[in-house]
């Protein structure tokens, strides 16, 4: 199977296969709490996935996952909507009581590196970077759009945000969805046994695990998950066929942004 994991590739290679297919994908997402049954590396090491399977299919080079992601205060509001009471000051997932907190960073530091990297891949003369991204935070997914309106140029340059989760939608946090994904590529980081017995519903504010409504803004009227999104209920197969999904979504979009004669 040819190489394209770029920090593997010689730079001839590197150049023949920008001659093949002038696409760079830079997966990327925060070191963040994803419950006590995942690991923090869940977002990142979601899209490097993604990334790695799509380049598989359209050819070009793939960037070692950047650990980086940004979030900022919630509003009071998104507050309520986790079943807090709404004046507490909570940045992402950084719930009050838990045992360690992610490793964000600002969303000006995150977009200078971001920036600066596809600024960089540019003179190498890649056509088409595609910035796979596995987090959703507002301000995170708003730094994104913007960097990729604002790279795209020249015009024969185009810088794609994929967010993950947007490819066969409903997206929660640490739920079923994210678990089925690590149970299927990265099964021996996952231990649903740190999650209590199936009989206690998922408290939202205990184990900072959301489901995709929660997320959008309809909480349960408990806070607790949602039976159909519970982690517990995960399983390898559903990661397999999502990610199969994903992988499509992602290759559509890149193929679109080639030139048409090397689509
Ligand atoms: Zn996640």
């Amino acid at each position: 199977m040819p190489e394209h994991r770029y920090e593997l590739m010689r730079p001839q290679d590197i150049v023949a296969e920008r001659a093949r297919a002038p696409i760079a994908y830079v997966p990327l997402g925060p070191l963040e709490w994803h419950g006590p049954h995942l690991p923090l590396g869940v977002d990142m090491l979601h899209a490097y996935l993604l990334a790695q399977e799509a380049v598989q299919v359209t050819g070009g080079v793939v960037l070692p996952p950047l650990p980086l992601g940004t979030e900022t205060y919630l509003s009071p509001q998104r507050v309520r909507d986790r079943g807090f009471h709404g004046d507490e000051r909570i940045v992402g997932m950084d719930f009050p009581g838990l045992m360690l907190p992610s490793l964000y960073v600002e969303d000006s530091a995150f977009g200078v590196i971001v920036h600066e990297l596809i600024r960089a891949l540019k003179r190498q003369q890649f056509g088409v970077v595609a910035i796979i991204n596995g987090h959703g935070g507002q301000n995170h997914l708003v730094t994104l759009d913007r960097i990729a309106v604002e790279e795209s140029e020249p015009p024969d340059v185009q810088v794609l945000h994929v967010f993950a989760l947007h490819a066969g939608g409903k997206g929660g946090h640490a739920e079923r969805g994210e678990t089925s994904m690590m149970l299927s590529y990265y099964a021996d980081t996952v231990d649903l046994s740190q999650l209590p017995p199936l009989s206690t519903a998922l408290s939202n504010t205990e184990f900072g695990v959301l489901d995709h409504a929660t997320c959008a803004g309809e909480p349960t009227p408990d806070y607790t998950v949602r039976s159909e999104q519970d982690p517990r209920a995960a399983t390898a197969a559903e990661g397999r066929s999502a990610t199969a999904e994903r992988v499509q979504y992602i290759v559509d979009k890149v193929r679109a942004a080639l030139p048409v004669a090397l689509r």
